[in-house]
């Protein structure tokens, strides 16, 4: 079933909705290896976000709006990392009136590319790019093979949380958490775990 607006607003209403549920866990991530507010700043960027939401607002319209609500209120490296991936993602919507696996494919693909543009991570530095590359990884795959979009944007939450899941081990490279050298491996990158929310919201949001 293809994407129309009224998907994406529940698909960000989703991402925030398990944001807030799980701000106490990032921000136990971030304490770790960073300065404890990733919990607090993408609470405070995503409710703003939902509060912007126009229902009647347009696919392309909707993304902007959130992406400008993340980049005044969630502060720190994440609020314009994330500010950037959904202005970029949201400019491919403008030319379509609905989203199936490729199109959500070349949407993610053009978030990846505005997170990298503006951060300069590259993967395997320990953030939110070792997330989001393979579920856009996953994403082109399935367009290649004709998969339908539900089962699609499952693969690529499936492939969100072995990236998460990865980043324990490795050294970061950039933010905050590279200031700690050797000492930020053993701990999961709070980034890359609310990119995992991202893309495991869309799969709830748009399963069939
Ligand atoms: P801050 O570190 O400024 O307090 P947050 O705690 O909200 O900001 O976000 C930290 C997360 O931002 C990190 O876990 C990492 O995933 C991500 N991050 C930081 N710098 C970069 C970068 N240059 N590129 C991509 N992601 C980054
Ligand atoms: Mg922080
Ligand atoms: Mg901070």
């Amino acid at each position: 079933m293809p994407l129309t607006a009224p998907d994406l607003h529940a698909w960000i209403r989703a991402f925030a909705d398990r944001v807030a549920e799980e701000r106490a866990y990032l921000t136990k991530l971030d304490s770790a290896i960073g300065d404890g507010d990733h919990g607090q700043n993408m609470n405070r960027g995503l409710s703003h976000a939902v509060d912007q939401i126009d229902d009647d607002a347009s696919m392309s319209d909707t993304m902007r709006t959130v992406a400008m609500a993340l980049i005044s209120k969630t502060g720190g490296a994440s609020g314009p990392l994330y500010g950037t991936l959904f202005m970029d993602a949201g400019k491919t919507t403008a030319e379509h009136e609905e989203l199936g696996t490729p199109e959500v494919a070349a949407l993610f693909r053009a978030g990846l590319n505005g997170v990298q543009r503006r951060g300069k991570a590259e993967p395997n530095d320990k953030t939110m790019v070792d997330a989001l590359l393979p579920a856009v990884e996953a994403l082109e795959d399935a367009a290649e093979n004709g998969t339908p979009l539900s089962e699609a944007i499952q693969q690529a939450a499936n492939a969100a949380k072995k990236g998460m899941e990865a980043t324990t081990p490795l050294e970061a490279r950039k933010g905050r958490a590279s200031y700690l050298g050797e000492r930020s491996k053993g701990h999961q990158d709070p980034g890359a775990t609310s990119t995992y929310y991202l893309l495991d919201a869309a799969a709830t949001a748009w399963s069939d």
